[in-house]
């Protein structure tokens, strides 16, 4: 099938233009999710396409060495969403040096034929690279979007490759932009191809993202950045039942720090807050990978203790508070003391044990620690549960 080209740059043109508008449109309210950029990109991209058209008709620096400059610029773009979207810094200077050696080449090599093809196409190719490897380099964990960006970036590959392969054996002739025959419908169909999946595969990398961030949000405490109440609760039951299944030790501690109050009121609610993050900061430090703390209210935090015995767990506790009081917070040239006293349940879980007996008992047994005067560790009694069993 041998389709009119100018015709099918048009149409590529159309689909370019369709898509910038939508996401220059959506994406300029939130500049950094990188949809603002990826509609340049597509708007450039449709420019370029409306040069190529004109070829023949118009002078050639414009239908060939700026329509090569405006796509190789629209991909430049691309990238520039890409690393918005990642979160990364844009290294404009670098990232410009490639149109800009597009604009050179052009400049110089407009008025030969196979040269100044040969030079825009490994300009491309060199961009598109760069495309794929940014996109499988940095993808989300789990993500699957930046597939498209792999494969849309794979097949203008082969389109460029194609190009580069038909210049070097003497078919530079049927790849000049008015002529069409079935290489140049192969080679400008791709283009189209090349669109749709930039543009899908950036937005859906975007959305991917912020998906992530989201969940990630509603999982982390705003303040300290560990494990909220909801989410260290759902450790403990996932926890609970991985140790019920294995019959494996299970620890789960209730720290709360002593006179908290006394620490707002005397250095004030800022100086508590970076308490708290350094309290969290301590704890992440000398927990094992496998272990978890949480924040479970203000002042209080949940640490689970994977496949630790009773007499482990007393002592990776005891370890824990009395580093804690030796290691006060700063805030400013302030230096607090931070002490925590601690209630802990450890055993293996058995059919009757659930998130909110193994929690009564370990608050349980932090209540006893603070009427036992503060800064210590207690443990749960497990013979007799403060509850009644059903
Ligand atoms: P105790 O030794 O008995 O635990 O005494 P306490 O003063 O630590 O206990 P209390 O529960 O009376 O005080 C907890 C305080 O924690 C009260 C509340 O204002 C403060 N608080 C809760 N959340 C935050 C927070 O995010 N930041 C700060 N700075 N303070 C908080
Ligand atoms: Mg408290
Ligand atoms: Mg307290």
């Amino acid at each position: 099938m041998i389709a009119h080209t100018p015709t099918l740059f048009a149409s590529v043109a159309l689909v370019a233009t369709i898509m910038a508008f939508c996401l220059i449109l959506v994406g300029q309210l939130n500049r950094r999710d990188g949809l603002f950029a990826t509609g340049c990109g597509l708007a450039l991209h449709a420019l370029a396409y409306v040069c190529y058209t004109l070829h023949g008709q118009a002078p050639l620096w414009l239908t060939y060495g700026a329509a090569n400059v405006l796509l190789a610029t629209a991909l430049t773009f691309y990238l520039v969403g890409l690393l918005r979207i990642q979160g990364m810094s844009i290294p404009w200077r670098r990232l410009l040096s490639l149109p800009a050696l597009m604009l050179i080449l052009m400049i110089s090599l407009i008025n030969t034929r196979e040269p100044r093809m040969l030079a825009a196409c490994l300009v491309l190719i060199v961009q598109c690279l760069l495309l794929i490897g940014c996109a499988y380099r940095h993808a989300a964990p789990g993500g699957r979007a930046h597939i498209l960006l792999v494969i849309g970036g794979g097949i203008s590959l082969v389109g460029l490759l194609m190009r580069v392969g038909a210049i070097l054996t003497g078919g530079a002739a049927e790849l000049q932009y008015d002529a069409s025959n079935f290489k140049q419908t192969l080679s400008v169909s791709i283009g189209t191809v090349t669109v749709m999946m930039f543009s899908l595969g950036l937005v859906l990398i975007a959305k991917e993202r912020s998906e992530a961030s989201l969940q990630q949000m509603a999982l982390r405490d705003a303040l300290t950045g560990t494990l909220n109440r909801r989410a260290i609760l759902e450790q403990l039951s996932a926890e609970l039942e991985r140790a019920r299944r294995a019959h494996t030790y299970l620890a789960v501690a209730m720290l709360d720090i002593d006179h908290f109050k006394r620490i707002n009121d005397v250095y004030g609610h800022l100086a508590g807050d970076e308490v708290l993050c350094h309290c969290v900061q301590h704890l992440r430090q000398r927990l094992r990978q496998a272990d978890s703390v949480g924040r479970y209210g203000g002042e209080e935090f949940l640490l689970l203790l994977t496949d630790t015995t009773p007499q482990g767990a007393y002592a990776a506790l005891e370890a824990l508070r009395s580093s804690m009081a030796a290691a006060p917070a700063h805030f400013g040239n302030l230096s607090i003391d931070v002490q925590f006293s601690a209630g802990v349940w450890c055993g293996i879980p058995g059919p009757y044990d659930s998130v909110a007996s193994l929690l009564t008992q370990a608050d349980t047994a932090l209540y006893a620690a603070k009427a036992a005067g503060r800064n210590r560790v207690q443990v749960a009694d497990t013979d007799n549960p403060p509850y009644t069993l059903n």
